[in-house]
């Protein structure tokens, strides 16, 4: 028997990634966008917690141009992986990782003069030309050179010889919601660089400014790429943004039974002693909790079991989480519950999590920690492009 470490069983509490849906996705999203806008894939943070690896893999066969990632270490995870695809470093760089981006062809958003004179130092001494993105903010003050004061940047990227201009680029505060003249604003201070850029006859390849609320929101806004993350894992990024039908969740969290309780009137559960047992009661035990990601709430939210909701009673500890199943009666020892996502005709959607989180829906989707082994489900390339391609018809 091997008993060495790559062998142990899973704990009973994981989170599934269905992989045909994220195709299925990918290809909505890519129908819905004109051909010659282009794709880029956001998997900054794991994916949104989904993976970075397998999400990046199965989009690239679906037509995405590259990846948005934040951090110099996430973007050396899929080169070491083998994906020569382009990828975007979208925050700001640290001196010391400038060699690392040009090295290893990592594109790097460039806002402020002096990294743009110490990356154009470090790809001449690599004998590179190495291309680069301007973030402009337009609003949102967060990272980027003001759109009032972009072109000089821009003059400067142009005169160093080892850098080439291939992108601008802004990022919206609020395109998922129906009010949109912030998001316009912003468009045509964009526009404003844009034109001052025409002017000059200095050309840029790709123009960006689209998260999903903006591609789906904001057609006029496109320009030659969006850069899509929410999206693509099947969650849209408010309840008002334009829908496309078919998109479904990617992640759901599943756990298994592993203890339960009878109560006699008058029990309690928990830390705290938080819920009292009002009659006889049956009280499953999941073993996953907040030390997983699982809002620390007391007596508020539901799982699925036998596709009926089984509420939660008391706190949530670390590693634990206890349902009344008093009213299913046919849940047994190691039935599998649905923390969140489908289950028989119901469903804890991420906005349900979010709620109880008192959060959003990205916060959900990332805050799943990774002692939760992600398990990839429905991975089978033809019959997945088979099925939607019948579906779709
Ligand atoms: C995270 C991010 C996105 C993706 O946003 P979604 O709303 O998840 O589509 C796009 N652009 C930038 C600059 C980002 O930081």
């Amino acid at each position: 028997m091997n008993l060495n470490s790559e062998h142990f069983p899973q704990r009973p509490a994981w989170v599934e990634i269905d992989l045909a849906r994220l195709r299925r996705n990918l290809q909505l999203i890519r129908r819905d966008l004109p051909r010659e806008v282009k794709l880029l894939a956001i998997v900054k943070d794991e994916a949104y917690g989904h993976g970075a690896l397998d999400i990046a893999r199965i989009a690239i066969e679906e037509g995405a141009w590259g990846f948005g990632l934040s951090t110099l270490e996430e973007a050396m995870v899929l080169r070491e992986a083998g994906i020569t695809s382009p990828l975007l470093l979208l925050g700001e760089r640290q001196e010391a990782e400038l060699e690392w981006c040009v090295a290893h062809d990592l594109t790097v958003c460039v806002n402020e003069p002096l990294t743009v004179r110490k990356l154009a130092r470090v790809a001449a001494g690599f004998e590179k030309q190495v291309p680069v993105h301007v973030k402009i903010h337009t609003g949102m003050s967060r990272y980027g050179v003001r759109w009032d004061e972009a072109l000089p940047l821009i003059e400067q990227i142009l005169s160093e010889k080892s850098l080439r201009l291939e992108g601008v680029m802004t990022h919206f505060s609020q395109s998922d919601e129906a009010e949109k003249t912030f998001a316009n604003l912003q468009f045509a201070r964009f526009n404003e660089v844009l034109r001052a850029l025409e002017q000059r006859k200095i050309s840029v390849k790709l123009r960006h400014t689209c998260n999903s609320g903006g591609f789906l929101d904001l057609p006029h806004a496109h320009l030659d790429m969006v850069r899509v993350g929410i999206l693509m894992f099947g969650v849209f990024p408010s309840s008002v943004c334009r829908r496309i039908p078919g998109i479904e969740p990617v992640m759901s969290v599943k756990a298994q039974i592993a203890a339960i309780q009878k109560l006699k009137p008058g029990e309690v559960v928990g830390y705290g002693m938080r819920y009292t047992a009002p009659g006889e009661r049956r009280i499953a035990i999941l073993p996953i909790g907040y030390g997983d990601g699982f809002p620390r709430v007391r007596n508020q939210g539901d799982v699925l079991l036998h596709g009926k909701r089984a509420p939660i009673v008391g706190g949530i500890a670390m590693d634990a989480l206890m349902v009344d199943i008093t009213d299913i009666p046919e849940a047994q020892m190691w039935d599998e519950a649905v923390i969140m996502g489908r289950q028989g005709g119901d469903e804890i959607t991420v906005h349900d999590m979010a709620k109880l989180k008192n959060s959003v829906s990205y916060e959900v989707l990332t805050s799943w920690r990774l002692r939760l082994r992600r398990k990839s489900v429905n991975n089978e390339q033809k019959a997945a492009r088979q099925f939607v391609n019948a579906e779709l018809r």
